[in-house]
């Protein structure tokens, strides 16, 4: 079975192709790559996989790409998936994201190819939620609230629509956040766990500056996620939509008690400004039954664990 993973290189992407690696030798996997991406997380399985260079904001390398690998599934993991960016840089994450999604759609009906496809939408999607809609089922209203959001909401219509105009099987997942080695330095957990490494290191001042703690979020294990991602195309209903996400949310505050009870460092905690949004999500917290109930997923990893192997990581790299 021929796999292509858009988005190879980064945090999700990688951690799909070693889950592909080590579980399904039947998969022979390749990814997309763009001619600056960084190889890092993809250096242990670089023997493994092929890759192929190709942009989505390109669609004539797309095509290029999906005529030689003929691919029989695609995961599409690529984007902007920084939220603080996409404030910044609004109009280039919907290029990349919603707009590069049409360029891989439209190759594939202009190559005539029909590859199982799973469509990497996000819990950000719900955006605002009130206290009575959670947890979240796929029914709630997508109140999107940022740039990002917005962007996901079209990768996940879009998804919908070229299933139901053209049969495309597009599966869409959204996904709660999850986290582990390799997870991005700008996002929350790996800031924390990061700040952390270097004040063991002694290469920082024992402070850590935080943005909003009180925000909850249902944090997940990637390597969790990644399986849940195979099984969607493997057992969900193409046309279908699917929360992916552990069912317990909890406040930021938690992530860095956590981390502080894996290392012996005292430390004082300090309110930065910047790492504080516009318009943040107060709580995100998944209702997974209808994916659970089809796939039979359920997430291993505990969350201390997860925590404990981000840490350990983020010691390697400072
Ligand atoms: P990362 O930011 O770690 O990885 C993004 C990937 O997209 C990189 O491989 C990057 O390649 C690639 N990419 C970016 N722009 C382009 C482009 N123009 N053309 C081709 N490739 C491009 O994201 P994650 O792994 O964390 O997330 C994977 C997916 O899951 C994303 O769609 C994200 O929105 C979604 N998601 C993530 C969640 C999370 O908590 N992590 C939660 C819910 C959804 P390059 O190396 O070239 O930059």
């Amino acid at each position: 079975m021929r796999v292509l993973i858009t988005g190879i290189t980064g945090f999700a992407g990688s951690h799909l192709a070693e889950f592909l690696i080590a579980k399904h030798p039947e998969v022979q996997v390749f990814g997309i790559v763009r001619w600056r991406s960084r190889m890092e997380n993809i250096l242990g399985i670089r023997d493994k996989i092929e890759l192929y260079e190709a942009d989505l904001k390109d669609m004539v390398s797309l095509e290029a790409c999906l005529r030689h690998v003929k691919p029989d599934r695609i995961f599409h993991l690529a984007a902007q998936s920084f939220v603080p960016t996409s404030w910044k840089c609004p109009a280039e994450t919907f290029a990349i994201n919603a707009t590069g999604q049409i360029h891989l759609f439209e190759a594939l009906l202009s190559l005539k190819q029909s590859p199982l496809i799973q469509v990497a939408g996000s819990s950000e999607e719900y955006g605002r939620v009130f206290p009575d809609e959670v947890p979240m089922k796929e029914t709630n209203p997508l109140r999107p609230l940022s740039p990002y959001a917005v962007s996901k909401v079209a990768q996940d219509l879009l998804g919908y629509q070229y299933f139901q105009s053209y049969g495309l099987p597009i599966v869409r997942t959204r996904g709660f956040n999850h986290t582990g080695p390799r997870r991005g330095e700008v996002f929350v957990t790996s800031t924390l766990a990061k700040q952390i490494a270097e004040i063991e290191k002694g290469v920082k001042e024992p402070v850590i500056q935080v943005g909003n703690l009180d925000a909850e979020r249902d944090f997940n294990d990637v390597r969790d996620i990644v399986e849940a991602y195979w099984l969607s195309l493997e057992k969900g209903e193409p046309g279908e939509v699917y929360n992916i996400g552990s069912g317990v949310s909890r406040p930021i505050r938690e992530v860095l008690d956590t981390l502080l009870s894996l290392s012996r460092v005292k430390v004082r905690v300090e309110v930065d400004p910047r790492r504080l949004r516009p318009s943040d999500v107060p709580i995100l917290l998944a209702d997974s039954s209808k994916f659970i109930a089809r796939t039979g997923w359920k997430p291993r990893l505990p969350f201390r664990q997860t925590l404990s192997d981000l840490l350990d990581y983020w010691r390697g790299h400072v």
